[in-house]
């Protein structure tokens, strides 16, 4: 049965997302994609290309063809700033939503960046992550003091192009659809409160900064003084494998990620000394074990995970830790220190989850698609790092899976 006449909607455009628009378009299904925020590519499009001599396989590079794969497909509308209000009946699902249009008119902003240096709270405003598909710079409604009563018009008043609009409003919109797939992804743990002074002290970083950084500038730099780091720490499972905080889970990519981040370091700041402190290393991958062992040849690797971060009066970094061999408390010194942040599960979820009239799991992720314990509603789909933490190619071949099983869904009429 020919599914051309089809329609599906997407709720997240990260690497998972985008995977499953291009693929159904592909099929001949109408697709839908909304993302809440102004850029497509969720996480992955962040990352970095860890390539120091040869490819690492970190999977960075897959984000951006997804990306440009699906936004050249006719028949994928993508809407940005959108989130899904309401679904209700079944089979043309009844879809209401919201878009917020842009603050920053991307075809006045030349990405000049003096709204960033303007900008007062840290975050605020993002820098395009794929320029060539999206605007240069967007700001965050969650964060701008704009929306917060204070009524900051700082970036407004500086931009040279006139091209940030801060009142810009919300338009309501609605549209039916035979299938729905979330792919509403994970959100980076926020480490304010573990006492590492993350938010206190700006040479500590998430491994999420530390991503952005590299992207803007080939060394680590120290944001408090702009200085090339020469002691760099990472601080693994920050977020995860905690029982305490309701996250028992292996997020999985931090070992990976930071080691190879580690090695990029390294080829880059050859004087650069890096700590790698964990609980243990998960060498997933069969071409994992051989990384891991030339990487931990030039890295300090300690067994334990810090109970405190401080700030000493010369501006370093002091990290407190347990030294099991020496049945000790230690100190060491750091220029920079980055925290592993763990996978946990994003606000999508729940959200999705209430819309739909179903549930999340126990943990908080989208239940697998497929689970038994959790069926899901007729039609709808899940698929990504919204049911557990992922590599990038673990969530293009989930979204593969589910597309599979859609278009047989679809197909059956
Ligand atoms: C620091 C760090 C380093 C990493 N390094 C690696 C690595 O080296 N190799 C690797 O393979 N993986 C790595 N990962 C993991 C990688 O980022 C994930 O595998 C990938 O991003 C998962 O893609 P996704 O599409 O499932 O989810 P996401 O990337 O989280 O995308 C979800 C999208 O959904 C949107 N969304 C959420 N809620 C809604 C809603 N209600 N409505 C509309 N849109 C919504 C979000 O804005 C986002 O754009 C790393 C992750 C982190 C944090």
């Amino acid at each position: 049965m020919s599914i051309d006449h089809k329609h599906a909607t997407i709720v997240g455009a990260g690497v998972a997302g985008l995977t499953a628009a291009d693929l159904l378009a592909g099929w001949g299904v109408n697709v839908t994609l909304f993302e809440k925020t102004p850029f497509l590519g969720g996480h992955a499009i962040q990352l970095n290309c860890k390539a120091a001599d040869a490819c690492v396989k970190c999977g960075a590079c897959v984000a951006e063809d997804k990306l440009l794969r699906a936004t050249r497909q006719a028949k994928v509308e993508i809407h940005t700033g959108t989130q899904i209000e309401t679904i209700s009946g079944r089979r043309p699902y009844r879809v209401a939503y919201r878009t917020h249009s842009p603050l920053v008119n991307a075809d006045q902003c030349n990405g000049c960046g003096i709204c960033f240096h303007k900008c007062p709270v840290p975050g605020a405003i993002l820098q395009g992550m794929a320029p060539r598909v999206g605007p240069y710079v967007a700001i965050r409604r969650d964060l701008c003091r704009y929306f917060d009563n204070a009524a900051c018009t700082l970036c407004r008043d500086a931009c040279p192009q006139d091209a940030i609009h801060l009142s810009s409003q919300a338009q309501s919109g609605g549209l039916q659809t035979d299938a729905i797939v979330v792919t509403t992804g994970f959100a980076p743990y926020n480490p304010s409160r573990k006492p590492y002074g993350y938010d206190r002290f700006p040479n500590v970083l998430t491994s999420l900064d530390a991503e952005r950084l590299l992207r803007e500038q080939p060394m680590i730099k120290r944001p408090s003084d702009g200085r090339t780091a020469r002691r760099v720490a990472f601080i693994q499972c920050v977020g995860s494998r905690d029982v305490q905080l309701g996250h028992p889970w292996c997020s999985k990519i931090c070992c990976g990620s930071s080691l190879r981040m580690a090695r990029l370091i390294q080829s880059r700041q050859k004087e650069a000394q890096i700590t790698f402190f964990y609980i243990d290393v998960q060498t997933f991958g069969k071409d994992f074990q051989r990384f891991f062992r030339n990487a931990r040849e030039n890295i300090t690797m300690i067994r334990a995970i810090p109970g405190d971060i401080l700030r000493t009066d010369t501006d370093e970094l002091e990290v407190v830790y347990f030294d099991p061999d020496a049945k000790a408390s230690k100190e060491a010194w750091f220029d920079v220190v980055v925290l592993s942040v763990g996978l946990i599960p994003s606000a999508g979820n729940d959200q999705m989850a209430r819309i739909l009239d179903w549930t999340t799991d126990e943990s908080g992720f989208m239940p697998l698609h497929g689970s038994e314990r959790y069926p899901a509603p007729p039609g709808i789909y899940t698929a990504g790092a919204a049911t557990g933490p992922m590599t990038i190619a673990e969530s293009v071949s989930s979204a593969e899976k589910t597309v599979f099983d859609m278009v047989q869904y679809l197909a059956a009429g």
